[in-house]
């Protein structure tokens, strides 16, 4: 054998393997196939993904029906885009469009297990934006025990809230509790909820009773000692009353600005309205951000007189100059000036008040809505306790 001949077949014999990897490569990848896959991605999925990024959602949608159509055979990617779809119709407040849709996806016999839950769950939502809550609510009653259960019970929770449904939503919370998320928040705050209606009705023991359960789920639920504190006061023990106003300080004395006048009240039925006033100026003192100035103005005029109110409020707005004390400061102030500059101080107090209309309020902490009047319950974000217990500027 010439040395040529030897080379060829030692570079044969080397090349060998490199030959079967390539043969065991085409058999596994058909390049074609990729192509076709690659060219068969149908133009109307960009364009609606274009849609999406312009916040077009109704141009959207109607691309991604398109897909669905030529997608037919493929039933697993059909059951995807079904399910994108059902929201963009949702969004568009086309909720008719979505439930037909979801209806006839129900129908295939290829939606049944998690995939069904998952139809049945979007189902629900669907008629929860339509406005069919009870029907609504009666397809995610039906996922509680399924692979979709705490995602049904979390849009129960918010059914029963809107409905003020409230031992309905602690139930639910109880469910949805675990280790990570306990819902004490949510739960002490039904429980108030139920605890102030029955205070309404008069019904006494059943208002304690759900007072104690909102103090069981959360012991810092400052809401429940207001509620008790009203409680006994309606009850004629305005020691008791004393005693769970107080007890605020221990759970959260930003909150003690909240039941300043009631906390005056129940020490002036025990004739002690000056060692109540006492108790205000010692939370101002002690807490300066508290919402107090304007109790303790209003009933330091009416036990010590003009002189000694003004002398009271000016050291408070001293150690703690803003916006509403500024205010307050200049008009006890106003009284003893001459004409002239009379007119400069209404003036500037004018001033003082229209930014205080436009700037001094109660902030949500979690979304920031702000308001005039404060909420247990934030009507923008439909988060609990999250407002600003005394108002801020902001
Ligand atoms: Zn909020």
């Amino acid at each position: 054998m010439e040395n040529a001949d030897i080379a060829l077949l030692l570079v044969l014999v080397v090349l060998l393997p490199v030959f079967f990897a390539m043969g065991w490569f085409a058999a596994r990848i058909d390049m074609k196939t990729v192509l076709k896959q690659a060219k068969t991605v149908p133009t109307g999925f960009y364009s609606g993904l274009d849609a999406l990024v312009d916040k077009n959602t109704g141009k959207a949608a109607r691309n991604l029906a398109e897909v669905i159509d030529q997608q037919r055979g493929n039933s697993q990617a059909t059951y995807d885009l079904h399910l994108i779809l059902g929201k963009l119709y949702r969004q568009c407040g086309e909720n008719d469009k979505a439930i037909a849709m979801h209806k006839a996806l129900l129908e295939s016999p290829d939606t049944v297990g998690e995939k069904r839950e998952r139809v049945l769950y979007e189902l629900g939502l669907n008629f929860k934006s339509a406005g069919l809550v009870d029907r609504a609510e009666q397809l995610f009653n039906g996922l509680k025990s399924g692979n979709m259960a705490k995602e049904a019970n979390q849009v129960l929770l918010s059914i029963y809230e809107q409905d003020r449904d409230w031992q309905q939503a602690v139930d639910t919370a109880q469910s949805l509790s675990h280790d990570e998320q306990t819902y004490q928040f949510e739960i002490s705050q039904f429980y108030c909820e139920m605890a102030q209606a029955a205070l309404f009705r008069n019904s006494f023991d059943e208002a304690r009773q759900y007072v104690q359960a909102a103090l069981a789920a959360n012991k810092k639920c400052t809401r429940a000692n207001m509620i008790l504190g009203d409680l006994e006061q309606k009850q004629g023990n305005a020691e008791a009353a004393i005693a769970a106003y107080t007890a605020i300080e221990k759970q959260n004395h930003a909150y003690l600005g909240m039941v300043g006048e009631k906390l005056y009240d129940a020490y002036q039925s025990l004739g002690r309205e000056r060692e109540g006033l006492d108790v205000l100026i010692g939370y101002a003192k002690t807490f300066p951000h508290l919402d107090l100035n304007g109790v303790i103005y209003e009933k330091s005029l009416l036990l010590h007189g003009e002189v000694a109110a003004n002398q009271i409020i000016g050291e408070l707005v001293r150690a703690k100059p803003d916006l509403n004390g500024v205010y307050r400061l200049l008009g006890v102030q106003i009284s003893g000036m001459s004409p002239e500059r009379k007119a400069d101080a209404d003036m500037i107090r004018g001033v003082v008040d229209r930014q205080i209309q436009k700037s001094v309020m109660y902030r949500c902490r979690y979304c920031h809505f702000k308001s005039k009047v404060f909420f247990w319950h934030c009507p923008a974000c439909n988060k609990w306790e999250t407002f600003t217990p005394n108002k801020i500027e902001v």
